[in-house]
């Protein structure tokens, strides 16, 4: 897509530090990372998002970004890391070209887990299980 930042970095025409490269993905470090070394892994094909992906590169997807994780994780002496994909604006997507988040954590790094909010009642849960599972049958 011609306007799209993560295209012109998958085609070279932005300068970007690239850490991983194949026929169809490439990886570079984040420019505003949550922590040093924080990578961002793409499709080289434009798709918005991850639920825009086809089945066909999501099955090539996870293994690249595994090889990326372990070398982020050793290269930066991480004690973890937060593998994330965030899913339209309201999720926090500011690029609409998908990307994984790869963001080397450290026991003392000071960030905090978004916090859990416990159903009212297992009712509730019930319920939105039940509208979830309807739909897996779509
Ligand atoms: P999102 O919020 O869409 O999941 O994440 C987009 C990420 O892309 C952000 O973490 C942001 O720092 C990063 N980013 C935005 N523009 C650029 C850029 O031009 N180059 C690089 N390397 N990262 C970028
Ligand atoms: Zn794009």
């Amino acid at each position: 897509m011609d306007d799209c930042i993560f295209c012109k970095i998958a085609r070279h025409e932005l300068p970007a530090e690239i850490v991983y490269e194949d026929a169809a993905f490439i990886a570079f470090l984040d420019i505003n990372p949550v922590n040093p070394g924080h990578t961002l892994v793409i499709p080289k094909e434009h798709h918005a998002n991850l639920l825009e992906e086809p089945e066909e590169t999501l099955r090539d997807f996870l293994p690249v970004i595994q090889h990326v994780a372990r070398a982020v994780e050793q290269a930066t002496q991480a004690d973890g890391l937060n593998v994330t994909f965030n899913i339209k604006p309201a999720a926090g997507q500011v690029i609409f070209h998908t990307h994984a988040h790869i963001i080397p954590r450290h026991a003392d790094d000071g960030l905090r887990h978004w916090p859990g909010k416990p159903y009212a009642t297992q009712e509730d849960a019930r319920k939105l299980a039940d509208a979830i599972r309807e739909r897996m049958n779509e």
